[in-house]
């Protein structure tokens, strides 16, 4: 069975909680960016430490380098599935070789992003899994509301937020690309199991960020410890999850439909899709369907249903309503 917004073969990235964690700085506190202490590597005891204190997580592993926390977990859930339980997190200083979709690349230097992986076994129905980049991308709008970065979510697994001096780009608007996410289905003994990843840019500067699409926390003003924004985007993550795991999966009873409707960038905007066999679709994103699909009504009135895994997807201009 196809799943709609879940990639087959691999990616994505971040998470939550209510309660703001000990250590984020809201903008107003944040100083200027240029305290070396910014940059300090990932200490494993202070990422442990930190994510102590989300219920509900399971096992923590932090590594220094690697090519791709969702690869990892990915081949990790093939070879031993048993010793990746629910929520399971591995995060790393530094990703070399970071995925989007379809192939494409997620770039960030060492030392200065947040990009970590997470197993999910949600024991709902497989057409519902759709919703997890979606969920995913919430939970990071909720972790950088905690610290003052006011974000939406571009469907179905941009996090942008808006360029401080409101430049426009083509395709984006004022906007710029501050977190990516991507859904990696992986079939397991047990089940299947959805590999969340999230990549975060927290301190790059701009000649550290790879498009001109990207921007980076920093960018915005805000300064923000990689390990307690961990923590606040899995708290996120975990309370969303447990909420939809409890309405079967079902988005719009878990209220995880509504929320997402509100956090987009998307839904009601202009949009622009390159579709997989050639050609682009233009319209007005009109809804989310029941498996987290994105609904376009095109001038003529026709509506079409979209899927993540086929589309790239550009916002013509600001929300129409
Ligand atoms: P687009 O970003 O063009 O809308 P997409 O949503 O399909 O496409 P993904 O596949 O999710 O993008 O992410 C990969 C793309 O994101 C890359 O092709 C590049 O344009 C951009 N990118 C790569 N690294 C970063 C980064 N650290 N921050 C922001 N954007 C990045």
């Amino acid at each position: 069975m196809r799943v709609p917004t879940v990639s087959r073969a691999a990616d994505v990235r971040i998470c939550t909680n209510a309660r703001r964690p000990v250590g984020l700085r809201p903008a107003a506190t944040v100083g200027r960016v240029t305290d070396p202490a910014d940059r300090r590597p990932l200490d494993a005891a202070r990422v442990r430490a930190q994510l102590g204190a989300v219920p509900g997580v399971g096992r923590v592993e932090v590594v220094a380098t690697t090519p791709s926390t969702s690869a990892d977990l990915v081949a990790a859930l093939g070879r031993e599935p048993g010793k990746w339980p629910d929520r399971s997190v591995l995060v790393t200083d530094h990703q070399s070789a970071g995925r989007g979709r379809a192939g494409r690349a997620w770039q960030t230097p060492a030392g200065v992003a947040l990009t970590a992986s997470w197993v999910l076994r949600p024991a709902v129905p497989v057409e519902c899994l759709g919703w997890v980049p979606l969920l995913g991308g919430l939970a990071v709008v909720r972790a950088l509301a905690d610290v003052g970065v006011r974000a939406t979510v571009k469907w179905p697994n941009d996090v942008l937020v808006d360029h401080p001096g409101r430049v426009e780009l083509a395709g984006w608007g004022v906007r710029r690309k501050v977190a990516g996410v991507l859904a990696d289905l992986v079939p397991t003994s047990a089940g299947p199991a959805v590999v969340l990843g999230i990549g975060v840019n927290v301190h790059q500067a701009a000649a550290e960020l790879p498009v001109e699409s990207a921007t980076s926390l920093r960018g915005v003003g805000v300064e923000v410890d990689r390990a307690v924004l961990l923590a606040g985007l899995t708290g996120h993550l975990v309370d969303l999850d447990t909420r939809w795991r409890a309405a079967s999966g079902d988005a719009e009873a878990s209220g995880l439909a509504r929320a997402c409707a509100t956090s987009s960038a998307t839904l009601g905007a202009r949009v622009e899709v390159e579709l997989p066999g050639g050609g682009t679709l233009r319209g007005v994103a009109s809804g989310l369907g029941p498996d987290g699909a994105l609904v376009v009504t095109e001038a003529s009135g026709r509506t079409r249903t979209v899927l993540a895994g086929d589309v790239r997807l550009r916002l013509e201009g600001t929300r129409t309503a």
